[in-house]
């Protein structure tokens, strides 16, 4: 039965009686929450494969690549380190505040309500209910609508494995959405546009709850004079055919030198034909896109320039093939919108300096990628741009890397997980002083007097 708006209030208080009973504080609970977690997926892997199949036509692999892989071994991460990240944490207590000790205790937020999308249906929904679930919190989770059919099966393996006191689903679009976001909750963890992410951090402020958004934008990939030609190319491909190009850390678009530019274009078709064929629409192993809206809107920016490969598309089985676009009109909408779908607009650049200045004049990216055979021109990179996560001589792969925090800067969002940073992230990190008895140093209390403010100079 689905739950009715009327119905959230309620839902919301059953869940921070939950809470406040103390279950989720149990490391042991929260450990076999975690297994039956890995359950649900390792028992279901072929009807999440069908869902994904049916919504977005994933080919199996990129189930286990973009979905499920991360997904476990977050899982094994969290279940390994979990009794490490829970514990208090020692911090040095200076001199003055001696005899004491001092700790940083993290502690759950409380209630977390986490709003998925569409394009990784299952990780981005599933992925940051993982440290909500290690950190001891309970969660509301709210899959994206558009993903239909894999929304539905969240919303019915979830109640199948996981302790139903502590985490509930709630289906819905927009409607649902705003009336979830009118409740309290201690922390809301939000994926998805940055539309929609100002609408949830303005809903937010009104109880004061902090947010994680974890946003999009424009990710530059930038191609120089020493860069490797042939593995670029095949990685640039990989990275951006990859979910047809509907991920939110795939390359934007390519900034590439003059002398780079022409072979570079062919090394990326030759990579085509090898990894698609040449009749790429009709591969198997190439996603299509979501629904009419975003064909449609991706459709548009074909025009948008010279097409170098690619362009032609299907509007019956929503394909459009991987394009790369050269001479790009100066008022392209495709260079101020994210992309998110199969188009590569590709850009000269003189030299590193005018690429990290083009990068610059726009807004904080996800992800930059470079690559280069130089490293003063990998130094000037990473000194010079600003953004969430950084690949040098590739594309996406920091995200095989648990230990590396996952999250935007500035437009492309707020707050990181993966790994502990997703662990801290849910967490309250609540400061803590023990303070001894003896000996009890007068200087601080009143009465005042000259020697003991040198004093306090000295020690304080
Ligand atoms: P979407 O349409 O699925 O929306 C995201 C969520 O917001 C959904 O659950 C939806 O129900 C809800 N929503 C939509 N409109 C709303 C409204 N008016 N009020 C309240 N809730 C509303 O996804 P999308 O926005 O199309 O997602 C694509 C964007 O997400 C891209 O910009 C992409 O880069 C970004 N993204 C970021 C990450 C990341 O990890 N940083 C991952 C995937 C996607």
């Amino acid at each position: 039965m689905p739950i009715e708006p009327s119905q959230y209030p309620n839902l919301i208080a059953e869940l921070r009686a939950t809470f406040d009973s103390g279950l989720t504080r149990d490391l042991a609970w929260r450990d076999q929450q975690l297994a039956r977690l890995n359950a649900l997926l390792e028992d279901h892997e072929d009807q999440i494969a069908e869902a994904l199949g049916h919504d977005l036509a994933k080919p199996k692999q990129e189930v286990f690549l973009g979905e499920l892989a991360l997904l476990y071994s977050e899982i094994k991460y969290a279940r390994k380190n979990l009794k490490k990240w829970a514990k208090p944490r020692r911090v040095r207590t200076p001199l003055a505040g001696q005899p004491g000790k001092s700790f940083v205790v993290p502690e759950p937020a409380g209630v977390v309500l986490i709003i998925g999308a569409w394009n990784y249906p299952i990780q981005l929904i599933l992925g940051p209910l993982i440290p909500a679930i290690a950190a001891g919190n309970c969660a509301v989770l709210k899959p994206s609508e558009v993903a239909t059919k894999t929304a539905h099966l969240v919303a019915s393996l979830v109640p199948a494995y996981l302790d139903e006191r502590a985490y509930r689903v709630v289906e819905g679009a927009v409607e649902e959405t705003t009336a979830l976001l009118a409740e309290k909750f201690d922390h809301i963890f939000y994926t998805g546009g940055s539309a929609v992410g100002r609408v949830v951090m303005r809903a937010a402020s009104e109880h004061l709850t902090p947010v994680t958004l974890e946003l999009g934008g424009k990710s530059p990939c930038v191609v120089d004079d020493s860069a490797d030609l042939k593995s670029a190319a095949r990685r640039i491909i990989w990275g951006k055919c990859l979910n047809a190009g509907q991920t939110c850390i795939a390359p934007d678009y390519v900034l590439v030198t003059p002398k780079q530019k022409a072979p570079l274009i062919e090394a990326l078709k030759s990579e085509l034909d090898r990894m698609y064929g040449t009749d790429r629409l009709a591969s198997a192993d190439y996603c299509k896109i979501i629904n009419e809206r975003h064909f449609d809107r991706l459709l548009a920016y074909v025009d948008e320039g010279q097409v170098a490969i690619g362009g032609a598309s299907d509007r019956s089985i929503l394909k459009i093939e991987p394009t790369v676009l050269t001479d790009l009109k100066s008022d392209a909408e495709c260079m101020r919108e994210e992309i998110f779908g199969p188009i590569l607009p590709m850009i000269e650049v003189a030299n590193i300096e005018a690429a990290v200045d083009h990068i610059k004049a726009g807004d904080k990216p996800l992800a930059a990628y470079l690559f280069t055979g130089n490293a003063s021109h990998e130094k000037h990179f990473l000194d010079h741009i600003s953004t969430g996560n950084v690949c040098i001589n590739d594309v996406l792969m920091f995200m095989l890397v648990p230990d590396l925090p996952f999250g935007g800067v500035g437009n492309s969002g707020m707050g990181q997980y993966h790994g502990q940073a997703g662990f801290d992230q849910l967490s309250h990190l609540k400061a803590v002083m023990h303070r001894g008895r003896f000996p009890e140093i007068w200087i601080r209390f009143a009465p005042y007097s000259d020697f003991k403010t040198r004093l306090l100079k000295i020690f304080g």
